[in-house]
């Protein structure tokens, strides 16, 4: 089996000023990583002749595929191309097919199209076309005569990504011999170098199937990919290691599907226990409502959100007690239980959940630090509190509190029905 190198050419002098993120580069060394390959340079050039050929060039020498993004627009200084078809020895040719998806396409959005407009027609010789279905520009794919595969995708995300998808992968595919496999089993409640450390042996003595973990918002996931010459022996590689980071981290595991999140996972609990859910926030401000109800089919099981940010809002919306606030303070476990109990007794929601904590960056105090979060969890009467410090900007302690409240919601949820099923055997003996 082959080890493909794969090299990322971003085009454009905006990315080079630090106006646009370069987030195709993210997005494409992420999928190549899903597909086995190996990725091991990323460069950025301006739109600038003499220094695109330079790079492309170089990428050329030591990798077996450039993808490059940007410069397949209309104007002079879009230039990708030109560039990649000379490098290749290849003339451009007007295409018919692309002139007239071209012509189809400024029908649609009822616009003229100009002069300019017909370059995005022009392709390389010899070349594949990636028909582009949300956009003007078609990608292209150009085999060198030393067996190296140039790859030109447009620049705008939205268009790069499905032509990614639906070109680019059955292309490398067809590329690769031999199947890789992943599994990634996605963590919560514990940080990423415990995790490691869990994993450490594992980790040193890896050759194949290979083992990572990777960082996200308050979740840690263990990618786990194995190379084989078929689906059935990659699986079976898979299989031991898959089985064995399953028991070592049982309690923190809330997923091992590729498109299931946290909060997807939370809300199919809720349905699937017949619960409904409400919230009341704080600091997260409505944040930890919006992840829940980013889940597709929530309005089954989600009641309300409601963001009481004030001391007053605290008592008047869900019934917090003046002399609660007076003792303890808006950012306690006692306020926030008082906010999830409260919640609950509006009569709304099986399970109610409550955030109150110090975002910053003012507000702190020896005492009370910024980062100090409460999460409280009522489940059907029984209700949780956590205590949470959370280090970073204001973004990341509200984006650290949801991912806590929703892994506080799913153990408590677990927790409670576990007791249940408990209490009943017991009742049975
Ligand atoms: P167009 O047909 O729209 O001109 P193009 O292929 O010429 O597409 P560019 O002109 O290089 O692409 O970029 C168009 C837009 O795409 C940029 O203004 C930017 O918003 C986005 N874009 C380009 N490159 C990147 C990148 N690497 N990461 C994220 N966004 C990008």
């Amino acid at each position: 089996m082959i080890n493909m190198v794969v090299e990322l050419i971003s085009v454009g002098t905006e990315i080079l000023m630090g106006n646009i993120i370069n987030t195709n580069a993210a997005y494409l060394s992420g999928r190549l990583a899903d597909q086995g390959m190996s990725v091991y340079f990323q460069d950025v050039v301006g739109d600038n002749e003499e220094r695109l050929t330079e790079t492309l060039s170089l990428a050329l020498s030591r990798s077996d595929i450039v993808i490059l993004s940007g410069g397949l627009g209309p104007t002079p200084d879009d230039l990708t191309k030109e560039v990649a078809a000379k490098t290749a020895g290849v003339n451009l040719y007007m295409d018919e097919a692309c002139k007239s998806a071209i012509g189809d396409y400024f029908n649609k959005i009822g616009r003229t199209p100009t002069d300019n407009n017909w370059k995005q027609a022009l392709m390389p010789e010899g070349g594949v076309v990636l028909p582009n279905h949300n956009g003007t520009a078609p990608g292209c794919i150009i085999k060198t005569e030393d067996g190296k595969h140039i790859i030109l995708l447009p620049g705008p995300p939205e268009e790069l990504k499905p032509m990614f998808e639906e070109s680019v992968v059955p292309y490398l595919n067809e590329l690769k011999s031999g199947v890789i496999l992943s599994k990634t089993v996605k963590l919560c409640g514990i940080g990423e170098s415990s995790a490691a450390q869990m994993i450490a042996d594992l980790i040193d003595n890896q050759s194949n199937p290979t083992i990572a973990t990777y960082a996200k918002t308050g979740e840690v996931h263990i990618r786990i990919s194995a190379k084989a010459d078929s689906q059935s022996e990659a699986k079976k590689l898979l299989k031991p290691m898959v089985k064995d980071v399953k028991e070592r981290f049982a309690a923190n595991i809330y997923t091992t599907e590729d498109d299931v999140t946290l909060e997807k996972a939370v809300v199919d609990l809720l349905v699937a226990n017949d619960l409904t859910v409400g919230t009341v926030e704080s600091c997260t401000g409505g944040l930890l409502a919006g992840r829940l109800i980013n889940v597709p089919g929530v309005s089954d099981v989600f009641k309300s959100g409601i963001v009481t940010y004030s001391n007053k809002s605290k008592r008047r919306l869900v019934g917090v007690k003046k002399a609660t606030l007076d003792k303890y303070g808006a950012v306690s476990a006692e306020t926030a239980k008082e906010m999830a109990r409260g919640l609950a007794a509006l009569g709304k929601a099986d399970v109610a959940v409550a955030v109150t904590g110090i975002a910053g960056p003012d507000g702190g105090t020896t005492e009370k630090p910024v980062g100090l979060v409460y999460i409280a969890c009522d489940v059907c009467g029984k209700t949780r509190v956590r205590e949470c410090h959370f280090t970073g900007n204001r973004q990341k302690i509200r984006d650290n509190s949801v991912v806590a409240a929703l892994n506080l919601m799913r153990e408590c949820i677990l927790e409670y029905f576990s007791e249940k099923t408990f209490g009943k055997q017991q009742d049975n003996k």
